[in-house]
């Protein structure tokens, strides 16, 4: 099946008055492709969603679609679908209609924009709802009918505004699993904008995290996660504790790097502030905890642990998650499986060693 709906933004900046909320972002998102755009509130993804959809305008900068700009196009002759975070049904029109309308609107007759809206009812499986009104259906079914009325103009493109906020987890998890399966059917473009990591590493082909404005790091999901560029990334992703400190020793094999609790960490070699400071990331599940009075594991090796105390141990489920401090202000966590908790036998307020493997040891490029 060809793929479409690649999009390129070239230079998109937007300024309101003072505040810069895009700021001169290139991207390029392969055709039929899931992005999501990730990042927390106020960093600028949605005003970049609805500068794509027509419904801003750029202070500057190109929009392509499948080469060819977007600019100066009004919304609803571009080849975009947006796909508002509130639904947005008419609530005086039945599903069937609802979905119908924005070709009522193009003058399709109505014998036709019936049999397609019912088309694209079944294609999200909601092909028995036709004759409810939305007062009377689910959120969850409200979302799929909203979905229904994007993609009855055929676009290359879909936009969805924060999607599944209004969804509880269960269904969260299941619509997300839909609508990736939705649109690897279609084969278009979908650009999902969310401030859930875990909604975004899950759905998407590629994950682009913004931060005032700017795109911060534009990778696979398992590269954001496994691999986050710069330590604000490491912490918007989560599964990482991300460790700052002062270079004290530097060698050919990596940098002696003090914490500002005197303690002393080995990372491999990495860009250097000029005041000496670097970070690193060692992911949580890569973490292990024991107790400080234990013979001192072999594994241990030099410089690949913090001491602390263990502040809070919570269940979740598959695993056991361990938050241990190591001063005032610092606090790490561990993921461990519930073999290597129950082998610890650590509790809560317990002197411990938090230690990891220097494989496990992930350069962070920027402060
Ligand atoms: P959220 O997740 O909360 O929706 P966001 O990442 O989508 O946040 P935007 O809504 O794009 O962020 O806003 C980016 C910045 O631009 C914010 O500082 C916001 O206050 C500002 N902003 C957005 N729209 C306007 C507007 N119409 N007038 C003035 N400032 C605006």
């Amino acid at each position: 099946m060809q793929q479409t709906g690649e999009l390129q933004l070239v230079g998109v900046s937007k300024r309101f008055g003072e505040v810069v909320a895009v700021d001169a972002v290139d991207l390029t998102i392969p055709g039929g492709s899931y992005c999501c755009l990730l990042g927390p509130s106020g960093c600028g993804k949605t005003t970049l969603l609805r500068i794509i959809a027509g419904h801003e305008m750029p202070s500057a900068g190109d929009v392509l679609i499948d080469g060819e700009s977007v600019i100066g196009m009004p919304a609803r002759s571009r080849p975009t679908a947006m796909m508002f975070q509130s639904y947005a049904l008419f609530p005086h029109l039945n599903c069937l209609d609802n979905v119908a309308f924005s070709l009522r609107m193009r003058g399709m007759p109505k014998i036709r924009r019936r049999e397609r809206a019912q088309q694209i009812l079944d294609f999200v499986r909601m092909g028995g709802f036709a004759h409810r009104m939305p007062a009377q259906i689910s959120g969850g079914e409200q979302q799929r009918i909203a979905l229904a009325r994007a993609l009855i103009t055929e676009p290359k493109v879909v936009l969805l505004d924060e999607p599944l906020s209004a969804l509880d987890e269960f269904f969260r998890v299941q619509m997300r699993v839909e609508l990736r399966a939705m649109q690897q059917e279609l084969a278009i473009t979908f650009i999902h904008v969310t401030h859930t990591n875990t909604e975004a590493i899950a759905t998407s082909d590629l994950v682009v995290v913004m931060d005032h404005g700017v795109i911060v790091q534009v990778d696979s999901p398992i590269q954001v996660y496994d691999k986050p560029r710069s330590s604000y990334v490491a912490r918007f992703v989560g599964g990482h504790n991300v460790f700052f400190g002062r270079v004290v020793e530097s060698k050919k094999e990596g940098d002696l790097i003090e914490l500002s609790n005197g303690e002393r960490l080995w990372a491999p070699p990495g860009p250097v502030s000029t005041d000496r400071r670097r970070s690193f990331a060692v992911r949580k599940d890569c973490m292990t905890v024991s107790r400080a009075s234990d013979e001192p594991a072999k594994q241990w090796e030099p410089f690949h642990k913090v001491e602390g105390v263990v502040h809070a141990i919570e269940y979740e489920g598959t695993r056991f998650k361990v938050s241990v401090i190591l001063n005032k202000e610092e606090m790490i966590v561990a993921l461990m499986t519930h073999r290597d908790f129950m082998a610890s036998g650590i509790d809560q307020g317990d002197p411990v060693v938090a230690w990891w493997s220097p494989e496990d040891v992930h350069v962070l490029l920027e402060d």
